[in-house]
């Protein structure tokens, strides 16, 4: 059998249930954004992601300042999709030899700019030739003891709400493969380059208890829903018309589609964060969305799991997505 039969979240679900700890000081191991553990009377997150050119960026595209500072923001929401504050972080870089070593100045400034605004510290981390270039960052952060969230923890009823607009920065990425780098649409473009995590959004979410689940859009909606969905072990339903999409979006979308939903729903990359909430918070949640000046919209709610996940269209009808967004070796 080869990977590409079970794809990405299946190996990962294999490597789960093979790998399972039972370490009490373990508060959530494999299966969420972040892991999270106590130590002594403090509660730690520590997540890891990978970033590897001709996969995730292509060096036509990106500029090493603009790839510094995405490579760490990735990581960012993350920590921001469990509520937590991000702390320290290691970089471990695969680097090809005829690098100029101002691609890596200009990359660790990129890096140092992102750090300084989310106030975390570089640590550590590793360095290997490569034919490609690779990037591997590790990020930990701190969290209040029961003052987190995770993606188990929907229940039947709560409402599901989601941050920003969706879908700009996958069809950013379909512009900037057309079309090379231009500076418009600088909003599309500029959201798939430089994403901003949602660490301030996170920790209100956390600090005043809105929510029951959390996750940060980084596959798509569809795809990062049903990860939520399933770890909590329920089902729901989206109203299509109610995704956010932004003006930017609604007018570059008629040149690359004819569903305007399609990339909103399964394209990747915004880095927004996607919670349930009980309905009575509701208010509550507009309030926090009018004081950050971030955009919080409902677009769904949660149902028995027996239900699925089904979009409903603005006609009234129904379905149940088949292509979810992007999975690793499918
Ligand atoms: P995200 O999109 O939020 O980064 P992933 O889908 O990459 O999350 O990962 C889901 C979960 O699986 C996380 O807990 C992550 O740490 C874990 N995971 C991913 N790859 C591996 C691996 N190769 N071995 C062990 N755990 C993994
Ligand atoms: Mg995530």
């Amino acid at each position: 059998m080869e990977i590409r039969e079970i794809g990405e979240f299946g190996l990962i679900n294999r490597i789960r249930k093979s790998m399972a700890s039972s370490d009490p000081g373990l508060i959530q191991g494999i299966g969420d954004d972040a892991a999270v553990l106590e130590i002594g009377s403090k509660v730690f997150l520590v997540t890891t992601d990978i970033l590897i050119e001709g996969i995730h960026f292509d060096r036509s595209w990106i500029d090493p300042y603009r790839l510094g500072r995405k490579a760490l923001t990735v990581n960012l929401s993350d920590i921001a999709a469990m509520g937590g504050t991000p702390r320290y972080f290691l970089i471990s870089l695969g680097l090809p030899k005829n690098l100029p070593l101002s691609f890596i100045s200009s990359f660790y400034r990129g890096l140092k700019e992102g750090a300084k605004r989310f106030h975390v510290d570089l640590i550590g981390g590793d360095t290997s030739l490569s034919q490609k270039i690779v990037i591997n960052i590790c990020l930990l952060g701190e969290g209040k003891k029961g003052g987190l969230l995770f993606r188990k923890g929907a229940r039947i009823g709560n409402d599901l709400f989601v941050s920003g607009t969706l879908g700009d920065a996958a069809l950013g990425l379909k512009i900037l493969q057309k079309e090379g780098l231009r500076r418009r649409p600088k909003a599309l473009i500029g959201k798939h380059l430089s994403p901003c995590p949602r660490i301030e959004l996170g920790e209100a979410i956390t600090g005043h208890r809105l929510a029951t689940a959390m996750i940060d859009v980084s596959d798509g909606l569809l795809i990062d829903t049903t990860h939520l969905l399933e770890e909590s072990g329920v089902g729901a339903r989206i109203w299509e018309d109610r995704i956010p999409l932004s003006r930017s979006y609604r007018k570059w979308i008629q040149a690359f589609s004819n569903d305007p939903y399609q990339i909103a729903l399964t394209g990747g990359e915004d880095y927004e964060l996607l919670f349930t909430a009980p309905c009575q918070m509701e208010e509550r949640i507009s309030s926090l969305a009018r004081s950050l000046k971030i955009p919080i919209t409902r677009i769904g709610e949660i149902l028995p799991k027996k239900e699925g996940l089904h979009i409903i269209r603005k006609d009234g009808k129904d379905y149940a997505p088949s292509r979810l967004g992007f999975e690793h070796f499918r």
